[in-house]
């Protein structure tokens, strides 16, 4: 579904991206993981166009996207991203934050929209917080929503950074459990994060990344049982 090759990204002499090299197939959760610096963001941000590749290939779904010809606003609805800050329209309600794209790009009606928020609130667990306002939620719940409102333009992949970094520890939980479901689901998803557990247990690959390289791309259990290079392992170290 999302082919990589040779993705070069610099910014002014500092080369971020060195030639990334992925293939990732439908229904895979591939994790991210590597010090901070490494380019893991760059990477999710080059594969939403959200920053312009430099050099290389970026096919999904066979399209080309770095074709001049793209429809990049298009391109981006199929795909749902989520950031560490949550970023929801303090102003509107959940309700609203979920079902705006839709209204305006899909073209939902006021009751396809209601429908379709409640049966997403419910995938996240949050169907009686409809009416509510951000500023009356837990950073978990806020997290959950921003998980809903991407997946409100039923994209066929779903990028994470770093999803559960900004969150108190007692609510990270619930983010991934989430996450989980969607991997139950089947969803495509490509997700940054520092929980190894989750790395470990849920996702199907584990990329390594380090100054702007896949290091290792392997299953969970080869990478945190086997790894094969100095610089995973002494990553892991750390962080393990
Ligand atoms: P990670 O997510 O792995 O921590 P990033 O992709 O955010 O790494 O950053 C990699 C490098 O690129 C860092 O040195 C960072 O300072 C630099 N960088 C990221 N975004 C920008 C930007 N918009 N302008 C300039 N430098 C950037
Ligand atoms: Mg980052």
């Amino acid at each position: 579904m999302i082919k990589v090759r040779n993705l070069q990204k610099s910014f002014g002499d500092n080369h971020v991206l060195n030639g990334i090299d992925v293939d990732i197939r439908k229904g895979e959760c591939v994790c991210v993981i590597g010090p901070s610096g490494s380019g893991k963001s760059t990477f999710l941000r080059c594969l939403n166009l959200l920053e312009k590749p430099e050099e290389g290939e970026i096919y999904i779904n066979g399209q080309d996207i770095m074709d001049p010809k793209l429809n990049v606003d298009k391109y981006r609805e199929n795909l749902g991203m989520v950031f560490q800050h949550f970023n929801l329209f303090p102003n509107m309600t959940v309700k609203q934050n979920i079902t705006l794209a839709p209204v305006r790009l899909k073209k939902w009606t006021k009751e396809e929209a209601d429908t379709k928020a409640i049966e997403l609130l419910r995938r996240v667990g949050l169907e009686r917080k409809a009416d509510t306002y951000p500023n009356k939620l837990s950073g978990g719940q806020k997290q959950r929503v921003a998980i809903a409102r991407a997946l409100a333009m039923n994209p066929e992949v779903m990028l994470f950074d770093e999803p559960t970094s900004a969150l108190d520890p007692e609510m990270v939980g619930e983010v991934l459990d989430v996450m989980k479901s969607l991997v139950k689901e089947g969803m495509t998803m490509v997700v940054v994060t520092h929980e190894m557990g989750f790395a470990k247990n849920v996702s199907d690959r584990v990329i390594f990344m380090d100054q702007g390289v896949i290091v290792e791309d392997e299953s969970p259990r080869e990478l945190f049982e086997n790894p094969k290079h100095e610089r995973t392992k002494n990553f892991l170290s750390k962080v393990l």
